[in-house]
């Protein structure tokens, strides 16, 4: 199966939890440290289980996240 990482600029999130709904893995969640504007921003805790779908960055409305493919 595919393999994708997701990489977060912290600095925008506005901790609105789409993402977290999306993701068909369930591999984001809401961070417990905050950004710099006191929100709690996305982290992607489960990695391994990331399939590179890239359902969380379409659904983001702050262009927060970018989707890698890995082999
Ligand atoms: S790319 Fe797909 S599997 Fe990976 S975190 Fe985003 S929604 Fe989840
Ligand atoms: S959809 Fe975007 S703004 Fe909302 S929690 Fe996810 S990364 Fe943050």
């Amino acid at each position: 199966m595919a393999k994708g990482r997701v990489t977060v600029r912290e600095e925008f999130c506005k901790s609105c939890g789409l993402c977290v709904e999306a993701c068909p893995k369930k591999t984001l969640r809401i961070a417990d440290h905050l950004n710099p504007k006191g929100h709690r921003p996305v982290e992607q805790f489960k990695p391994d289980d990331c399939v590179g779908c890239a359902m969380c960055a379409r659904i983001c409305p702050d262009v927060v996240l970018t989707v890698y493919k890995i082999d």
